[in-house]
């Protein structure tokens, strides 16, 4: 499309001119563009769509708030639709995790975990700060996001901005315990605040992923030292992993934990962080000096809490667990197919996310392989975002099984006419 815009994107790079589609409308796993074209949304428009585009339970419950209360200030005030949507939460999330705390999306979720933990030391009069992190991690784009995630080319030019971490190694099959010795060395370092950790699934590091024991170990590295446990579920919370929450497989309860993404169905922005109460009662005092200081204008907007409340309500009345194991079940299948005639690597699922790696090399995020891979698979009418030289899934879970097979047949012509394999 030449049509000149004054919109700036995200994570492109207007100079390559390459064309933007304009959506006017979607449902289900289809996104609807101007010119006439129906589009499959093979990656949840960005990892947030889980029951469907325009779900109509959540489109209702958006449409009756707005109606009712749009906006108000949360400090000082409250409103329905966040106190029910806080009670929900506690009802489905793991035990333990008793106090919610709203913002706007992960990466503010994020960093209002980073200050929560750091809060929790200070308050406590220990002068605990450096935050541990995992390698290839991914926590969000604002600064505290960018600190506390893999550094790279997407965030080198800010590097100034960013505050010192340290990182733990990625726990790759049979170096698990590098891994679980650099924690409990990092831990025992008496400076160890937190620890923050994508659990099973690390995303836009190149859905890298591990198992729960691994988890578990981990959170039992870090409970052995006092060293809090940030479970950054953003992703891989509301079903996506095979379970509600990711930490659920490994039996864990975390500390503070994420929840952004798929918490409105996908439909409008909202993260909570969940808290446990040591966390919010070394903030409770007379002196409000020891309050947490976070807010942002549109904290717990009623009508973002009104989709998430219908999104509840969907994961209490519906079989979202049964279609999300079909889905897993159907993906395994068409990845199979693309196995056997095409040489890709380290094939990995996790829940309803699938990925493989292609053989190039100059692997990494700026791979030239991903430009003609999204050309391909844009004029094959199917929405997938390759990461570098990763090829994933990650439909709604209402995804059809016609819509399914179109999408394999998309990366089936795509790896033959682009790298000339099957
Ligand atoms: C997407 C993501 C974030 C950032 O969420 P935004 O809503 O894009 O700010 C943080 N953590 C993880 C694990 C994510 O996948």
């Amino acid at each position: 499309m030449s049509r000149r815009s004054p919109v700036w994107h995200p994570f492109t790079q207007h100079g390559l001119n390459e064309p933007i589609p304009l959506v006017e409308r979607a449902e289900g796993a289809a996104l609807y563009t101007a010119d006439g074209r129906r589009v499959i949304d093979a990656i949840s428009s960005w990892w947030v769509t889980t029951h469907g585009h325009n779900h109509p339970r959540i489109v209702a419950a958006i449409r009756e708030q707005a109606e009712r209360l749009d906006q108000v200030i949360f400090a000082g005030w409250t409103h329905e639709p966040a106190e029910a949507l806080a009670r929900g939460l506690l009802e489905i999330m793991p035990g333990g995790l008793d106090h919610v705390f709203f913002s706007d999306s992960g990466s503010t979720s994020v960093e209002v975990a980073l200050k929560m933990a750091l809060g929790f030391w200070g308050n406590r009069g220990e002068g605990r700060h450096r935050i541990l992190v995992m390698q290839h991690s991914y926590h969000g784009d604002t600064v505290g996001g960018m600190s506390v995630g893999e550094r790279g080319v997407y965030n080198r030019a800010y590097s100034p901005l960013l505050f010192d971490v340290e990182t733990i190694p990625f726990p790759h099959p049979g170096s698990e315990q590098e891994t679980y010795d650099a924690l409990d060395a990092a831990c025992a370092g008496g400076d160890a605040a937190a620890f923050i950790v994508e659990p099973l699934l690390l995303g836009a590091g190149g859905m890298l992923m591990y198992p729960p024991a691994v988890l578990a170990e981990m959170r039992a590295i870090c409970a052995r030292h006092g060293v809090l446990f940030i479970a950054d579920e953003v992703m891989t919370g509301w079903g996506r992993t095979g379970t509600l929450t990711a930490c659920e497989q490994a039996g864990v309860v975390p500390d503070i934990m994420c929840l952004a993404k798929g918490l409105t169905g996908g439909s409008m922005p909202l993260a909570v962080t969940l808290a446990s109460a040591p966390i919010y009662e070394a903030h409770l005092s007379q002196d409000r000096a020891r309050m947490f200081f976070h807010s942002s204008s549109f904290t717990a907007n009623p009508i973002a809490c009104a989709a998430a409340g219908a999104n509840l309500a969907i994961w209490r009345e519906e079989p979202v667990l049964a279609r999300v194991a079909r889905l897993a079940e159907r993906e395994a299948e068409g990845f199979a197919r693309i196995a056997e005639r095409h040489p890709v690597k380290n094939l990995r699922q996790c829940g309803t996310v699938i990925a493989f790696d292609l053989e190039v090399a100059d692997a990494g995020y700026l791979s030239q392989l991903g430009p003609r891979l999204l050309a391909s698979f844009r004029e094959q009418d199917v929405l997938l975002r390759p990461l570098g030289n990763t090829i994933y899934l990650m439909p709604p879970y209402c995804i059809s099984d016609a819509d399914l097979d179109t999408v394999f047949a998309a990366i089936d012509h795509a790896l033959t006419s682009v790298i000339g394999s099957g």
